[in-house]
């Protein structure tokens, strides 16, 4: 039973449904949420399905998968395709996201194979510096060449901040997107149905009149999952910010000093601890260590606990003010990476509530 992962679906739920008002009150109409970090939770995404939740967007193609039989009325794939999973890719979502010609090219070879049509959004770089053709760059030819391929249909444009170079959304990036946008509406003679601003991060951009009026889709994880914005990493009023907890077990709980006795060189993991003297304390050792998560993503419930260290299977604690005993449960806090790793950890158990 133990160490578990509480997730509260009616909270994660109640969540994705008020981010969906707050979405259409700022005129953005379309929102994928994204479940990347449920590790392809078959019960969780069942749950999201049966509360009306209508597209889901994943960035592993083996959880779209897994998520076959859910019918939903879009499964995006948000990592960019590999060019040798491009049968998947037309298989288990309905539109991906995309900024190499020759993948693109390829997906077209494999819809037409399966006899499907597959629509896909262009990503572009603002400056972020992860996927997306880079702003500045002709971007008009390679439109051009999309625009002839049979089973390929371009749905719109989108772009990703926030994620590698902790580039803020505002309003002078937006514009960057929406010249591209017109761009290739007036050089390539289509219409970009889709204009998909971003993650989390632009949720920031909330009720500021900030978000142009041309941006009419999100694809939103953490605002969902925790209830705050990415850019600057505030809570927002409104949602549920405990939708997860995580509980270790108490294995050894003893009185020790707080620094090794002799020599000290280096620990499991290679590196010269850093550990300061603070007498002596009661230490609790837990069943969870960094083979799970990293350790600093956990954050103990009972504030007069704090975290001293660990290794691949042993968190270790300081508990002097606490009461504790062998066999006890300590309730922690966790961020998104902490429910990423955790998910994926197949030691963890998961109580669903
Ligand atoms: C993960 C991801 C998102 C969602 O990001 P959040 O910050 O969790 O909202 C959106 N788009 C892409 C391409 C992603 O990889």
């Amino acid at each position: 039973m133990y160490p578990r992962i509480i997730i509260n679906q009616k909270k994660l739920v109640e969540n994705a449904n008020t981010i969906l008002d707050m979405a259409r009150n700022n005129n953005i109409p379309y929102v994928t949420t994204v479940v990347k970090a449920f590790a392809g939770d078959v019960t969780i995404l069942s749950t999201l399905k049966e509360a009306g939740i209508k597209c889901i967007g994943d960035s592993r193609l083996q959880n779209l998968k897994l998520f076959k039989h859910l019918d939903f009325r879009h499964k995006m794939l948000l990592r960019i395709p590999m060019i040798s999973e491009v049968d998947d890719v037309i298989r288990y979502s309905d539109i991906s996201l995309n900024s190499e010609l020759s993948v693109i090219k390829a997906l077209n070879k494999a819809a037409k194979e399966q006899n499907k049509k597959h629509d896909i959004l262009i990503m572009f770089d603002l400056g972020d510096l992860r996927e997306g053709i880079y702003y500045k760059s002709d971007y008009i030819s390679i439109i051009n060449e999309i625009l002839k391929l049979d089973n390929i249909l371009i749905r719109g444009i989108g772009t990703n901040l926030t994620c590698y170079g902790g580039l803020v959304p505002s309003k002078e990036i937006f514009e960057r997107l929406i010249t591209i946008k017109l761009n290739i509406e007036n050089s390539c003679g289509i219409k970009l149905e889709i204009i998909s601003g971003g993650n989390s991060s632009s949720v920031t951009l909330f009720d500021k009149n900030i978000i142009p009026k041309e941006i009419n889709h999100l694809r939103l994880g953490e605002s969902i999952l925790f209830g705050k914005e990415t850019s600057y990493s505030t809570l927002i009023e409104g949602l549920h910010h405990d939708v997860f907890s995580f509980e270790a077990e108490i294995i050894e709980l003893k009185d020790k000093p707080s620094y090794p006795d002799g020599e000290i060189s280096i620990n499991s993991f290679g590196l010269k601890p850093d550990i300061e003297d603070k007498g002596n304390m009661k230490r609790a050792i837990l069943a969870i260590g960094k083979q799970d998560t990293i350790l600093s993503n956990l954050k103990p419930l009972d504030e007069s606990i704090s975290i001293i260290g660990g290794s691949s299977d042993h968190l270790i604690l300081d508990v002097t003010k606490g009461n504790y005993k062998i066999g006890d449960v300590i309730a922690f806090k966790i961020n998104y990476p902490a429910l990423v790793h955790l998910m994926n950890s197949n030691y963890i158990a998961k109580l669903y509530k």
